[in-house]
This record gives C-alpha cells, sequence and structure tokens, in this order.
C-alpha cells in the first residue's frame, strides 16, 4: 500500500479530507491509499526497482521507497498541505486574515474586476515544500512528478464540483523554444495526467502561444500585460463555441498569464473559463 498523509489530498476550500479526495475508505485519520500506484507500475515491479535502482528523494535526499511518487519521498509528500483559512469566493486568493464578515468574501482584485476568468482555485499556497516540488517537476527535467501533482489538482477539483466542472481542459501554453528547452510543458504534463483521472477531453494545442515572451518576474502588472500581449492564439474556434474550459496552470502568480489566456478564450467563443493550479503566490 503506498500513502500519502492526511493532509496531502485535501482540498482547497471546503477543507475535504484525503480519504475524500482520493476515494479511499479509510477513516479520517488514518493515512490514505494512493490508487494511481496500480496504474503506474505493477507494486511488485516497483519495489525490485527500487531495491536495485534506489533513487534519492530530491527534497531530503533519503530513499524513496515508492517510485509511483515520482522523485519526492513519502514524508516530503506527507509536507505539503492544502490551503488553509477563507478564500476569495472567486479566484481563491487565501486571505492572511481570517478575521472575515463576509459570507462570501471578495478580494481586491475581484472587487476591481482584475480578472476575466469566472473561477478559480489552487491547491495551496506557493510555498515549500510544494514550491520546491514544482521546481524540481519543471527545471530539473522531472515530469514523472506530474502524476502525483495531479492527484492534488484532483482533491481540488473533487472539493469544487460545480464551480470547477468543464467540457475541455486547455493547458497554458509554452512557446515551442521554451518548450525544446525544457523538454516539456508542464501545464500540458499536468493535464494529461488530469484529464486521464477526470476524462474531461483534453484537445491538443487549441492554444498556442505564437511568440516567445520574457519572465513576468519583476514586471509591473501594466508591464505584464504589456509583455503577454498578442502572445496566444486559438487554433480551432469551434471546439470553443458555448463551452466551459478549465485552464490548467502549475503556479497562479498575478494572474496575468491566466488573464490573457481567459481574454483570447472568450474572444473565440468560450462562456467561461475556470482555472486550477497547483499553487497561489499569496502576497502581504
Ligand atoms: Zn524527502
Ligand atoms: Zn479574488
Amino acid at each position: 500500500m503506498h500513502q500519502l498523509p492526511r493532509n496531502a489530498g485535501a482540498g482547497s476550500s471546503r477543507g475535504i479530507t484525503s480519504s475524500e479526495a482520493f476515494g479511499a475508505s479509510t477513516p479520517h485519520d488514518s493515512a490514505v491509499d494512493l490508487k494511481f500506484t496500480s496504474q503506474i507500475l505493477n507494486p511488485l515491479v516497483n519495489s525490485l526497482l527500487s531495491v536495485f535502482f534506489p533513487v534519492t528523494c530530491s527534497l531530503c535526499q533519503s530513499v524513496v521507497e515508492d517510485l509511483s511518487l515520482g522523485v519526492i519521498c513519502q514524508s516530503c509528500w506527507r509536507r505539503v498541505g492544502p490551503f488553509r483559512g477563507i478564500l476569495c469566493t472567486r479566484c481563491g486568493y487565501g486571505f492572511p486574515s481570517t478575521n472575515i464578515q463576509s459570507a462570501r468574501p471578495l478580494c481586491g482584485g475581484c472587487r476591481r474586476s482584475l480578472f476575466l476568468f469566472d473561477f478559480a482555485r489552487a491547491y495551496s499556497p506557493f510555498e515549500d515544500p510544494l514550491k520546491e516540488i514544482i521546481h524540481q517537476f519543471k527545471y530539473s527535467s522531472h515530469p514523472s512528478l506530474a502524476k502525483p501533482l495531479a492527484h492534488l489538482l484532483l482533491s481540488v477539483y473533487q472539493s469544487n464540483p460545480q464551480e470547477l466542472s468543464a467540457d475541455l481542459i486547455i493547458p497554458v501554453p509554452l512557446h515551442r523554444s521554451r518548450e525544446r528547452e525544457r523538454g516539456f510543458n508542464q501545464a500540458f504534463e499536468l493535464s494529461r495526467q488530469f484529464s486521464r483521472l477526470t476524462r474531461i477531453p483534453l484537445p491538443t494545442r487549441l492554444l498556442v502561444r505564437t511568440r516567445p515572451t520574457k519572465v513576468q518576474a519583476g514586471l509591473s502588472r501594466r508591464e505584464r500585460r504589456i509583455n503577454l500581449r498578442g502572445a496566444f492564439e486559438v487554433s480551432r474556434s469551434r471546439v470553443l463555441e458555448d463551452k466551459t474550459v478549465l485552464l490548467i496552470d502549475d503556479v497562479f502568480t498575478t494572474g496575468a498569464t491566466l488573464n490573457e489566456c481567459a481574454k483570447i478564450l472568450k474572444e473565440h467563443g468560450a462562456l467561461r473559463i475556470n482555472v486550477l493550479t497547483l499553487a497561489r503566490v499569496i502576497r502581504g
């Protein structure tokens, strides 16, 4: 049996338990089975591989016994926890304060209607150890982490089933040059695994990045908008007509990229855009 900790499968806003998230029948306070293990590797093969080709955890350097969890050991996964506290009803921003009176609180961005997507949720704040796991996934060429990470997306999806329901999944695209450099698009790998888990269709290359953009870090909101202007194109508009889209990325930073994607998808006929990310940068 392969297990994740009790908080690793928890949902974003309603505190869904890990057993609910992974569909396990274990009681609340016991750890949860990861059903995807058997889908990746036969357990026997898995244990033989771990004996003959030991993998060390990219975070703590201890031996990874369950290869289905990627290059991260079970105890490091256990430290990955979901959002706690109060979230913006619309975009999922995690309020640092717990002293919020409104039953349907909105963050400053949503009050100013900054976002063009309709709903967004992330599994957890962009903090370690998830931050480091995402870094390993993207920059250290560990696409095998897509599968366990997609289970975090699944738990968020399962705790917001109506709001996040969608006709199709679209990953935030990378420009071809960036994808070639990295070897894969992290948003696409997450989407592919998530699509397998939920059976929501994932049309290929519907949204494409037509020109490379500068790294957004360090740019103001206005500069980000200019940097992204005209960077995306939709290849087949007809597919989008009157559809609800689930836009997937690894991290929600300021929302500028997600906004630009939502804008062009709506211009091409999409009715509603929901956003699902692993992590969300929380400032303040
Ligand atoms: Zn570890
Ligand atoms: Zn908001």
